[in-house]
């Protein structure tokens, strides 16, 4: 496999120009770890601080745009995105280990983020009201919040920056965006596509450091107003404490363990492709992902061996590769701690099915096989987010004991349910406690337009995603007016 460019010019982009750092980083390719794919420089403390003043300083003038003109800036860039779809794709599929298509699709989908949010801008989005009082009119208009820091993770390093980037400019804030380090040349590819767009200095913002230094330092800083983080439930916690100590706005999209209930009237190899790319597509490392497939004692033994079958068919390999279903793992790291889980499933008693080894490849990469086991509901397997490609499977006695189960978790993002049944959708869709029910479709996979976001642990504050997305990009203001 040849090497591709390597990107050595990746540097913060504060108030308008680029920026290096005292201390620099690489990211590597995860399908081929002799390949750098960026050098970049590693924003501390007094960078992310000179980014938020800046940030702050241009807010009045941002925020007084007009509609047109942030509209303009929004469509700009998602043509930019829609035309260098399989240029980002490629880039992308080399620094996370996405296979091609997803990859090119994730990058598309950021460019019509974009485009979808210009249309927001010019939208608006007041309301009037009756007043009580004679000849009094009542409006509630909506306004920008001021200074949003937004902290991505590194699994959709297109798609998830997009969604938060595209509507808060669109509402008029300012941003400062921080991307996870395991991706910079994501980050600051989009930064770099933004930087073109016209926009005054100080409007966006890019740092790129460690969620210890670059991360911490924004949810701590008085100047940021608006505080929007993906990523795990852990670190979820902490900055939620921190900004609601100094009332920030915050909104959180954390990890879930999310469920596919399969009905016995289900059509079995429908489901159990639900399963395989709700569970294994992207190597489980996706905050929607499939981890407990709950089935019907009815069709248990079918569904596990059809299962079985298809995961020994998948091909995991090179994500450039033509024909490869899964890449690899993101990094070492990564990949260690999905080894481990199979080590736990073993240890607390749980069946194995399939899969769960290291896998050698033509180059090094952080390869496995695509885990199944069988576990008891009690097993850590089944309730814990793995982020990896291990899956477990759980028998219930009908649908009353699926959705028990599906409910029996502390996350609550996404869950779906296969089955030919109208009562029992109808049913599931009503009493899954999560932010997002699938009937007959897998766990992961959304629409880039419609509300997106979890219940319970998986997430807190406002939805993310399409006109919903407004509550969290804006304050609203209520004016009376005797006319
Ligand atoms: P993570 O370790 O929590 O990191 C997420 C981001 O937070 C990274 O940019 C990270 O920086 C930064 N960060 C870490 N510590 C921080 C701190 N103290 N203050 C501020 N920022 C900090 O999560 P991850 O491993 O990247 O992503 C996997 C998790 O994200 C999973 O739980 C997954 O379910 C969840 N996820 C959720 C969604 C959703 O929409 N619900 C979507 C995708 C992923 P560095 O990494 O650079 O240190």
């Amino acid at each position: 496999m040849i090497h591709g460019e390597i990107h050595q010019n990746v540097r913060q982009y504060i108030n308008g120009r680029w920026e290096t750092s005292a201390t620099t980083g690489v990211s590597a390719n995860p399908s081929d770890t002799s390949e750098v794919v960026a050098e970049y420089a590693r924003a501390d403390r007094r960078q992310v601080e000179s980014a938020i003043r800046a940030a702050a300083d241009a807010f009045s003038h941002w925020s007084h745009s007009t509609p047109q003109r942030r509209a303009d800036v929004l469509d700009r860039i998602g043509t930019e995105l829609l035309a260098r779809k399989d240029e980002l794709g490629l880039l992308l599929a080399r620094e996370v280990g996405k296979t091609l298509p997803e990859a090119v699709a994730e990058a598309a989908r950021a460019g019509q983020v974009f485009k979808f949010f210009a249309g927001e801008a010019l939208r608006g989005g007041g309301e009037n009201m009756a007043s009580l009082r004679a000849g009094v009119q009542v409006d509630v208009t909506r306004e920008p919040v001021g200074v949003a820091g937004l902290i991505t993770p590194w699994n959709s390093p297109l798609a998830v920056p997009a969604t938060k980037i595209a509507p808060a400019l669109a509402h008029g804030n300012c941003v400062v965006f921080k991307p996870a380090e395991l991706v910079p040349a994501c980050g600051w590819t989009l930064a770099e596509i933004i930087s073109r767009a016209a926009l005054p200095a100080g409007v966006f913002n890019l740092v790129m450091g460690s969620g210890r230094e670059a991360g911490q330092a924004l949810v701590d800083s008085p100047l940021v107003d608006a505080l929007s983080f993906t990523g795990s439930a852990r670190n979820g916690e902490r900055i939620l404490q921190a900004a609601a100590a100094r009332r920030a706005k915050v909104q959180l999209e954390m990890g879930g363990k999310n469920a596919l209930v399969v009905l016995a009237d289900a059509d079995i190899d429908h489901a159990v492709d639900c399963a395989v790319q709700g569970a294994y597509f992207s190597n489980g490392q996706r905050c929607t992902a499939s981890s407990r497939l709950i089935v019907e004692a009815a069709v248990h033994d079918a569904f596990v061996s059809r299962l079985r079958e298809r995961l020994k068919a998948l091909k995991i390999g090179h994500a450039l590769e033509r024909g490869v279903d899964v890449g690899p793992l993101v990094d070492e790291e990564r990949l260690a701690r999905s080894l481990a889980w199979v080590g736990i499933a073993r240890e607390e008693g749980a069946e194995h099915v399939w899969g769960g080894e290291p896998l050698q490849r033509a180059t090094a990469g952080h390869y496995m096989s695509p885990a199944l086991f069988l576990a008891q509901p009690g097993h850590r397997i089944a309730r814990e987010e793995i982020f990896g490609p291990l899956a477990c499977v759980l028998r219930a006695a009908d649908y009353d004991e699926a959705l028990a189960l599906c409910n029996d978790t502390p996350s609550g993002l996404s869950a779906g349910i296969c089955t030919n049944s109208l009562k029992h959708a109808m049913h599931f869709r009503r009493h899954a406690e999560v932010g997002m029910t699938m009937v007959n479709l897998p766990t992961a996979g959304v629409d880039f337009h419609a509300p997106f976001g979890g219940r319970k642990g998986s997430g807190y504050g406002p939805r993310e995603q399409g006109r919903h997305a407004a509550e969290f990009y804006t304050t609203v203001k209520t004016g009376y007016m005797l006319a």
